[in-house]
């Protein structure tokens, strides 16, 4: 039984005195939940800041991305070892936005995957099919290279993967259940078949128009151990509903 992880990434929202206020009020709403992992991934800008507001509470700290070196002259990137100052538990790698706008690899994915892991950060590594593979039948095939080629070299450990179909993201128009469970059972089993039974314990998330009104439909397949949540994670009153219904859906890998 895998404990259940809701992220919440802010992607290029929020200000120093809207994130004050969204962590000030997700703590009330959260205060007494316990058995769901919370971690919210706001914007470079605001990681000091939310870390100092999270402070002693159990909710976790990720990043949007990282580069793969530990310094050097790369101008506007932020590197791991910076993120572990900040106390960086997560860093999603890979999401659909940045293959689409920067031109990031499933090459350049996996180099950070291993440098994220070589630091001890966890890598969330974002798989998913445009619409034109998804119709041409080509999904599990084209999420299952991602799946292979990001993790070339990586451990089964620690690590997390979120399949987040590309025209779910954003639009509103979330992957059905049984499109979600699907391809969740497709990634477990790959990673079962490379990485043996460490391959089970690693946390699979659904992302892609997640909300306070769907959630639960998909932590009730037993292939989900959470979601990314995008949007829906803005508003303090939204996410802290997800958690909630998190918390009473027991997530169990087979
Ligand atoms: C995301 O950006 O990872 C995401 C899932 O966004 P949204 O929930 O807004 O679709």
């Amino acid at each position: 039984m895998l404990r259940p992880l809701i992220m919440g990434n802010w992607k290029m929202n929020g200000t120093l005195a809207e994130g004050r206020a969204f962590v000030r009020q997700l703590c009330t709403l959260l205060e007494g939940s316990s058995n769901v992992d919370v971690c919210l991934c706001p914007p470079f800008t605001l990681l000091q800041e939310i870390r100092d507001q999270i402070g002693l509470t159990a909710i976790f700290l990720g990043a949007q991305n990282v580069h793969h070196a530990d310094k050097g002259a790369f101008t506007g990137e932020v590197s791991i070892p910076m993120l572990q100052e900040l106390d960086c538990t997560y860093v999603i790698l890979g999401h659909s936005e940045r293959r689409s706008y920067v031109g990031e690899t499933d090459a350049m994915i996996a180099r950070k995957i291993l440098a994220a892991q070589s630091w001890g950060i966890t890598p969330v590594l974002c798989v998913g099919e445009s619409l034109e593979v998804r119709d041409n039948g080509e999904g599990e095939r084209h999420v299952l290279a991602q799946v292979r080629n990001c993790l070339d070299g990586a451990q089964a450990e620690p690590l997390v993967i979120a399949y987040e179909p590309i025209w779910a993201i954003g639009t509103g128009r979330a992957a059905s259940t049984a499109q979600a469970a699907q391809m969740l059972k497709a990634i477990r089993e790959a990673l079962v078949s490379m990485y043996k039974d460490a391959g089970a314990s690693v946390r699979l998330l659904y992302g892609g128009s997640v909300t306070a009104a769907n959630i639960s439909e998909y932590l009730a397949s037993e292939y989900a151990n959470g979601a990314l949540v995008g949007g829906a994670s803005l508003q303090a009153e939204e996410f802290a509903s997800i958690v909630r219904q998190a918390e009473t859906v027991p997530c169990i890998t087979k």
